[in-house]
C-alpha cells in the first residue's frame, strides 16, 4: 500500500528557503499503525512499498542485523556526530546532518513526515562518506539509511543514462567499452570544452556534465584489462597457488589506468606472483543509484568468480585500489540477508577482498629513490571516506608512506574531511563539493605538500581538480603509483 504524502513545512532549518514540494511513496504505515505505541512486528520496513525490490530488507550494521526502522532508532540524538558531518559544518543546517537525515527516515517510516521536498534535499545532499558513523557511539549506519531514504522515493534511479550504463555494463561490457570509447576519442576533439564554454550544458539543464568534464584532463585509449591481460607473468599457466588476485575496478580499468598497472607492478614486486579476477563491475554505482537487483547480479558474477578461482588456486586475497569499490565489496552480504543461498557465498567473498592500502605491509614496500622522493617534495595523505569509515584503513597505508617518505612525510590536518568528490556527487551537487573540497585544498596547502596520497579514484579525480585550479605546485597521486614511482625502480 502506497501513501503519497504532499507536504507542509516543518523544517527546523534556519534558512528560511522554500523548498519545492514533491511526492515521496511510502507505505501507509500511518493508517496501519498511527503513532510510535501502534508500532509492532514488521511496521519497521518500507518495504511494503510496491517497489519493494528497491530496498534492502535488512542492514548489517556494528551492532548486527537490523530492520530499517530499528537502524533509525540506534539514534538517540546526541548529536555527537555533527562536528564530523562536512555537510552540518558548512552549513550549520540540523536537516543536512546524520541526525537530521536519520530522523528524516525514521519519520518516513513511522508515516509522520511532514515535508518530502526536504527529506529529498537531505538525502540527496548526503556524501555518503561515513564520517558520522565512525564519530557515532551507536554505530548508526547513516550512509545505508540515508541510501534507503532515497530509494524510497519516486523515480529514484530511473535516470536514463545511469540506466543505461549500469544495463549496458551488466549485459554488454565490450558495448560499454566501446561507447566509453567512443566517448574518449570525441574528448579528445576537444568538443566538449567547446560545449562547456559556450554553457550548452547549462542550457540543457546539465551543468554536472560540464563539471564532469572539466575534472578529468586525461583519458585512455586502452583500457587496463586489455593491457594487462597480454602480461604473460598474469596468465594462470600452470601456476598451483597465486599469493593474490587483482580486481580492477572501474576507475582504474576504464579511466586511470596507471593506477591499474602500477598495482599489479607493486604486487608482482612485493608479493610475488598472481594472476587477474577478469572481473566485472563491483556493482557500487547500480547499488547506489537505486537499481539493486542489477547491483546484486554484479556481486553474483564477481562471487562466480572468485569461486571458479578459489577452486583453482585455494585462498587467496583479492586485491582492489579504488577504497570505495573495496568497501562495497566487503560489504556483498548485506545485499543476501534473505537469500541463504547467496548470503554465505557472499560473506567468503567479502572476506577474501582487500584494499592495495591495507595489503603491502612496510618491510616489503622497499626502498624510496632518492630522485623520486625529491620530486615528490612533501608527501601527505589523504584518508579516503571509503578506506578510513568505510573499512577502518588508517595506519597501514601510514606505516608504509612513513618508512618510504621518512621527514618528508607530513600529516596534513583533518586528513579524513571527505574530498566533496564521493562518486557523482561532484557533478550532481557541484556547489556543496565545491565547498567541501576547498576546505580540503586549504587543508593540503597548509602543510606545502607537493604531493597528496590518495586510495579513491573519485578522490583522484576530485582533488586533482581543485590543486590545477587552487594549488598547482602539488598533485594528488595514488598510492599505488607513489609506491610504484618511488620505490619501483
Ligand atoms: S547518529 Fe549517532 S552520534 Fe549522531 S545523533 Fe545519532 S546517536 Fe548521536
Ligand atoms: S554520511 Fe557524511 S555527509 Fe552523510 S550524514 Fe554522515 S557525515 Fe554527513
Amino acid at each position: 500500500m502506497i501513501h503519497h504524502v504532499k507536504a507542509t513545512a516543518s523544517s527546523t532549518d534556519g534558512d528560511g528557503g522554500t523548498p519545492s514540494v514533491k511526492d515521496v511513496s511510502l507505505p501507509d504505515y500511518a493508517a496501519e499503525a498511527p503513532g510510535m505505541s501502534g508500532f509492532h512486528g514488521d511496521i519497521n520496513e518500507l518495504y511494503l512499498h510496491e517497489q519493494a525490490d528497491r530496498h534492502l530488507p535488512a542492514l548489517l550494521t556494528d551492532l548486527g542485523e537490523r530492520k530499517l526502522y530499528d537502524a533509525t532508532a540506534q539514534c538517540n540524538r546526541c548529536g555527537y556526530c555533527e562536528t564530523s558531518c562536512p555537510t552540518y559544518m558548512l552549513t550549520g543546517r540540523e536537516t543536512i546532518s546524520a541526525r537530521g537525515r536519520n530522523q528524516f527516515v525514521r519519520m518516513l517510516v513511522e508515516g509522520r513526515a511532514r515535508n518530502p521536498a526536504d527529506a529529498e534535499e537531505a538525502f540527496s545532499t548526503c556524501l555518503l562518506c561515513g564520517a558520522c558513523t565512525s564519530a557515532c557511539y551507536a554505530k548508526v549506519p547513516t550512509p545505508d539509511i540515508v541510501l534507503e531514504g532515497r530509494r524510497a522515493q519516486d523515480g529514484y534511479g530511473d535516470n536514463f543514462f545511469a540506466r543505461a550504463a549500469i544495463n549496458t555494463l551488466l549485459n554488454a561490457p565490450a558495448v560499454f567499452g566501446f561507447w566509453l570509447k567512443l566517448a574518449y576519442l570525441v574528448k579528445k576533439t576537444g568538443l566538449p570544452r567547446l560545449a562547456t564554454k559556450m554553457g550548452l550544458y547549462d542550457f540543457l539543464g546539465m551543468p554536472g556534465i560540464s563539471e564532469a568534464e572539466g575534472s578529468v584532463n586525461h583519458v585512455p585509449l586502452r583500457f587496463a584489462s586489455e593491457v594487462l591481460g597480454k602480461d604473460p607473468d598474469l596468465a594462470p599457466g600452470d601456476k598451483k597457488a597465486v599469493n593474490w588476485v587483482y580486481f580492477a575496478p572501474c576507475g582504474p580499468n576504464y579511466l586511470f589506468t596507471e593506477v591499474a598497472l602500477a598495482t599489479v607492478r607493486v604486487l608482482k614486486r612485493c608479493a610475488g606472483e598472481g594472476v587477474l579476477a577478469e572481473n566485472i563491475c563491483c556493482g557500487l554505482m547500480a547499488h547506489n543509484y537505486g537499481r539493486l537487483e542489477a547491483a546484486r547480479e554484479f556481486a553474483r558474477r564477481n562471487i562466480l568468480r572468485y569461486e571458479e578461482l578459489k577452486e583453482r588456486f585455494g585462498e587467496f586475497p583479492l586485491i582492489a585500489d579504488c577504497s570505495s569499490c573495496a568497501a562495497f565489496m566487503k560489504s556483498y552480504e548485506q545485499l543476501f540477508t534473505a537469500d541463504p543461498d547467496w548470503r554465505p557465498r557472499a560473506k567468503a567473498f567479502a572476506a577474501a577482498v582487500r584494499d592495495i592500502l591495507e595489503f603491502i605491509p612496510p618491510e616489503k614496500a622497499g626502498h624510496a629513490d632518492k630522485a623520486a622522493l625529491a620530486k615528490a617534495g612533501r608527501v601527505t595523505y589523504h584518508d579516503s571516506c571509503r578506506a578510513c569509515h568505510g573499512q577502518g584503513i588508517r595506519k597501514e597505508p601510514r606505516a608504509v608512506l612513513h618508512k618510504l617518505a621518512g621527514g618528508s612525510f607530513v600529516e596534513m590536518p583533518e586528513s579524513d574531511w571527505c574530498c566533496g568528490g564521493a562518486g557523482a556527487f561532484a557533478f550532481t551537487e557541484p556547489e556543496l563539493s565545491n565547498k567541501v573540497l576547498d576546505r580540503k585544498l586549504g587543508n593540503i596547502a597548509s602543510v606545502q605538500a607537493g604531493t597528496v596520497i590518495v586510495g579513491g579514484t573519485s578522490c583522484l579525480v576530485q582533488i586533482n581538480a581543485g590543486l590545477r585550479k587552487a594549488y598547482p605546485s602539488a598533485r594528488a597521486v595514488h598510492y599505488s603509483v607513489f609506491l610504484d614511482e618511488v620505490a619501483g625502480k
